[in-house]
């Protein structure tokens, strides 16, 4: 039997291309030895209401459940817009997070030598750029109740949502920043609006009792406006950032807009550790969507999608070398000038994305 399992959702549109070159990875990686990964299959979005008129079937949770790790491609096209909404390409998304309980999303931000010309800030601000923001994802104002809107019957009406934490809510989220930060460099910055919310001072509080438990770490507190400033004026400041879901939403693509395309974004979400085993259910999948607008022509860029897998093996399975081989690997392809369409720049190579994929392997070969 294999050490450890993924299941593998590749979704809709250009999913099914981009997790193909992650399947020719772990085929790689498996036959070198350099893992032990028994891989299964299921659907999920359209293509799992296509065959069962269902985003994502009992039986597919199960076996994400079950999984060491999730890898997921992207969901939803205008073929399904009129599909149920509970069975909308999305829910199966949401239901996957949900029953995974995956509170904490990880969203990197690195900035490729090779494209960080390519930034809409000076090259010398983004050149080197490695941030992480861990957001919050299942709590705050977009969970909060009351969450309506009502007829004041005079003409007007109120809209409310409700901005709301619990300690143990910022406790577990504080604890998974404060971890990275110790494989990182040591730094982790923490965004609220204690300036003006009680939710936010009651963040503070508890990320400072955290902070107690990790005195090899070294914690600042940002407001949140400010982190947005500082993003774009002096990213480098940063390594770790930790927020909750309404400022991690913003900020994460703040961040991740420094550095270029939505091709090249991946992203990790992670549940609390098993008490017995201390593993954590762990969720993987590019920032960008099913991209119907390329899908099924093979010039989606795979890189967000390898690098969702790199990010697995370095968050799920501490396998940090062989994840830090296929980063470099990756650099090293665009370092050679090879592009695809989305980051396109002059005189460089237009690949497709088997073509991409295969340079990357090809790099981990050299
Ligand atoms: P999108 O991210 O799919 O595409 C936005 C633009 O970026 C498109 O022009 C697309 O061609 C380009 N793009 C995205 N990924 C790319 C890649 N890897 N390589 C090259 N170009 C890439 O967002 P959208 O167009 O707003 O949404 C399309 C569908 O995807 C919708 O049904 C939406 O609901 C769904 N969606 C799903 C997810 C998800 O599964 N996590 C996330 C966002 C959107």
């Amino acid at each position: 039997m294999a050490t450890h399992s993924l299941f593998l959702l590749p979704g809709d549109g250009i999913g099914t291309e981009i997790m193909a070159e992650v399947e020719k990875l772990i085929a790689w990686t498996n036959d070198r030895q350099l893992t032990d990964f028994s891989t299964d299959r299921g659907l999920a979005g359209g293509s799992a209401y296509d065959k069962y008129q269902r985003a994502i079937t009992d039986e597919d949770v199960a076996k994400a459940k079950a999984a060491d790790a999730v890898i997921f491609g992207a969901v939803g096209g205008p073929k399904w817009d009129d599909t149920p909404y509970e069975q909308r390409p999305e829910a199966a998304l949401l239901r996957l997070r949900k029953e995974l309980a995956v509170f904490a999303n990880l969203r990197p931000a690195i900035c490729y030598p090779a494209l960080a010309a390519a930034s809409s800030l000076k090259q010398e601000l983004v050149e080197g750029l490695d941030i992480l923001i861990v957001r919050e994802l299942t709590g705050g104002v977009y969970f909060g109740e009351p969450k309506q809107i009502t007829d004041l019957g005079n003409g007007q009406k109120r809209g409310i949502d409700t901005q709301v934490y619990e300690t143990y809510e910022i406790d577990r989220i504080a604890r998974v920043a404060f971890d990275l930060a110790r494989t990182r460099s040591g730094k982790v910055h923490s965004a609220d609006k204690k300036n003006v919310m009680k939710s936010g001072v009651l963040w503070d509080e508890v990320v400072k009792g955290v902070a107690a438990d990790y005195p090899d770490i070294e914690l600042h507190h940002i407001l949140a406006d400010n982190a947005a400033m500082q993003l774009v004026r002096n990213p480098k400041q940063f390594d770790v950032m930790v927020t909750d879901n309404l400022f991690g939403d913003i900020l994460s693509d703040v961040a991740a807009m420094l550095t270029g395309s939505l091709g090249m974004l991946p992203s990790a979400s992670l549940g609390a550790p098993d008490p017995a085993t201390g593993k954590r259910k762990a969720f993987y999948e590019p920032v960008h969507g099913s991209a119907p607008d390329i899908a099924g022509k093979g010039i989606a860029n795979p890189i967000a999608m390898i690098a969702s897998f790199a990010m697995a093996l370095r968050y799920s399975f501490n396998m940090i070398e062989l994840a830090g081989r296929i980063e470099a690997a990756i650099a090293a392809v665009l370092a050679d000038g090879l592009r695809t369409g989305d980051i396109a720049q002059d005189n460089r190579r237009i690949v497709g994305t088997e073509e991409m994929g295969a340079a990357i392997l090809a790099k981990l070969n050299a």
